[in-house]
Parts: C-alpha cells; structure tokens; sequence
C-alpha cells in the first residue's frame, strides 16, 4: 500500500530506509545532499513516520501535523543562513531533554548542520547532545554537504544519503504536490534541480513571459551604454516584479508564525530568525534569478553558433563565432560573480550587456 515516503520521488533507497526506521528508530540520524527542500522534506517524513500509528501512512491527522511543522513533539531548528551561537545548540540539547507530550516520540530536527554549527566548541556541544540523548528523543539532522569537520558527528548517526532531483523527479513531486502537468513540467524545467525553486515558480504566472523575455534580450543589444543601461532598468524590474510573490509568501509565513505562537502556543523560530531567514531567502532569490537570465543567455549564444557553423568558414562567419565564444566566456565569469557578496548589480549587467554587443 502506498504510503507517506512514496512520495519522495527518485529516492526510492532513501524512502525504504525511512520506511524501516520510522519502525525501529535509532537515537540520530544525519541526512544528506540532494536538494535542501527535499532533505528537509525526508526529515519531516521520517519524523511523521516514527509518530503515526501506522508509521506513516501520510493521511492521519498525526502525519498532517508533523508534515505541516505543527506536531507539539516535533521541533524544526530551521537554518537562518548564519551560524548559531552555542547557546542555541545547547537550548536543544535541553528541550532534547522532554518527554513526549502526545507522540512516541520528541524529535528534534536540526537544519543544515554544516552552516548553522560552526567552530570546535559548536561541534563539541552538538556532540555531547547526541551522547546524552533521552530515552524517547530522536534527532534528525540535516546537510547539504558534508565537510570533514562533520566527521565526528556522522560518526554518532545513522546516515542517509539523497539523490539530486532530475527535472522529471521534480515535475513529479510538483505534480504530487497539486501542481498541474503544464506548470509542473515548466517549473521543473527553470527551476535547474531546486524544489524550493520550482515551488515558487509554480505560484508565478510571470514565469513563461520572463523566459520569452531573456530569450529575447540579444536582438535588442546594440553595443551603446544607453542600450545597456535600459536592458537593465527592464531585467531588474521584472525580477522586482517577481520577487513579489516570495515577499507575499513571507508576509504569509508571519501571519502563520504568530498564530502558532499566539493559539497553538507553539514555538518554531524566533521573529529575528524568521526576519533573518527571509532576507536571506530575497537574496538568493535575486541571485537564482539573474542565474537564469545567464543561462537563457547562454543558450541563446549556444544556438547562434550551431547556426553559424552549419553555415561554413567564411570570414564573417569566423568572426561571429569568436564573438559567441566570447559572449559565452562571459556570461560564465558573469556567472561567477553573482555570489560575491555586496556586488553591484547594476553595474555587474551593464557590463555584460555593453560587452555582449558584437553579433
Ligand atoms: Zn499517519
């Protein structure tokens, strides 16, 4: 019978290893790669499948609660993007202390433990806590990566190793999700392996219309700074435009937040976490973003020279060759420097437009 780990599609390993454990849990586990949407998606099923009756059948009230973050002995220790000071890792080392209140058990799950603990003494606490544990608690923790100072603390769990998600494994967890087949397969597909990335698309009608737009961009390149200077203003503000929809779907996230504070007396992250969280989340938003038009981009110069060589050598042809090749050559250290920190955006894509005039 079909049941809640079915659902994580392309790790079909992953789901029968959670499928036993949700039946006879060990005290840790620490899982790892893949995407961070899915890892913490794996988490959270492995904890509605150590608390529901049936070990995770996916429609009770109990894998409801636990799937939507609201199980009282379920505590999600989101990653904010920054490291925590070493109290926050002890205050979970304390409340890893509780008994269960309703379930089996009390489940500490720890985001992306290679950013959010950091330093000698960090790990140090984190271990003593995975040492210590209580009868009832179960950790779950979480990784992108895993650097060799996490040695030690893989050494204390059960790990569990995800795939990376095709664009067919997410057009199907999108589909799973509710998502219709046609949104599902473009979302996939500008997502670039995310899901995270593709859940927002999905809320995005401006997805298919900015495609067309970056696709588009070469044509009106003209090599003048004025030119380039407009190109921007019009990238930017599509990508403002954009962005909207992830600043709704945090002013949504707040109104959630203080509910399960207020009525459910739930406490999940705290306002500055939650504050820190979603700046970081704007700003990866934009730099995915400018991503995309860079690999729109890329593949528009890509095409230009598949046409150009079926065209023959000639001057003019070999010319516009080495002006593709350069256009690629810079789009990739364009590419590059998107992550910089404090880059300036503006003028990062003036020049690229200006140098990517010659046809
Ligand atoms: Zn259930």
């Amino acid at each position: 019978m079909a049941d809640l780990f079915d659902q994580l599609v392309g790790q079909e390993e992953v789901a029968h290893a959670l499928r036993a454990h949700a039946e006879r849990p060990v005290h840790a586990y620490l899982l790892v790669g893949g995407d961070s949407a899915v890892t913490e998606l794996a988490a959270l099923h492995l904890a509605a499948g150590l608390q529901c009756a049936e070990n995770g059948c996916g429609h009770c009230e109990v894998c409801r609660l636990v799937l939507e973050g609201k199980h009282p002995d379920v505590d999600l220790h989101r990653s904010d993007g920054g490291n925590w000071p070493i109290d926050e890792i002890r205050a979970i080392g304390t409340e890893s202390m509780l008994r269960p209140r309703q379930g089996s058990w009390h489940i500490e799950i720890v985001d992306h433990i290679e950013r959010t603990v950091s330093g000698a003494a960090s790990y140090a606490a984190l271990l003593k806590v995975l040492e210590e544990p209580a009868e009832r608690t179960v950790f779950i923790l979480t990784a992108d990566s895993l650097p060799e100072e996490l040695v030690t603390i893989e050494s204390r769990c059960v790990l569990i190793r995800l795939r990376s998600l095709s664009p067919d494994d997410l057009e199907k967890m999108l589909i799973h999700e509710g998502a219709n087949s046609e949104s599902a397969r473009a979302a996939a597909l500008s997502a670039s392996g995310s899901l995270r990335r593709a859940r927002i698309f999905l809320r995005d009608q401006g997805v298919v219309a900015r495609l067309a737009l970056w696709r588009g961009l070469p044509e009106n390149i003209d090599g003048d700074i004025s030119t380039a200077i407009d190109l921007v203003a019009t990238v930017q503000a599509e990508i403002d435009s954009a962005i909207a929809i992830l600043k709704k779907n945090h002013a949504d996230e707040l109104v959630t937040w203080r509910y399960n504070r207020d009525e459910l007396k739930i406490r999940t992250e705290s306002k500055e976490q939650i504050d820190s969280r979603q700046r970081r989340e704007l700003r990866l938003f934009r730099v995915e973003e400018l991503g995309f038009l860079l690999r729109i981009l890329s593949e528009v110069y890509r095409s230009r020279m598949a046409t150009l060589v079926e065209l023959g050598r000639s001057n003019e042809v070999d010319a516009r060759l080495r002006s593709a090749v350069a256009a690629l050559e810079r789009l990739a250290l364009t590419g590059e420097r998107l992550y910089e920190t404090n880059i300036d955006e503006g003028a990062l894509l003036t020049d690229l437009f200006v140098s990517l005039s010659r046809r």
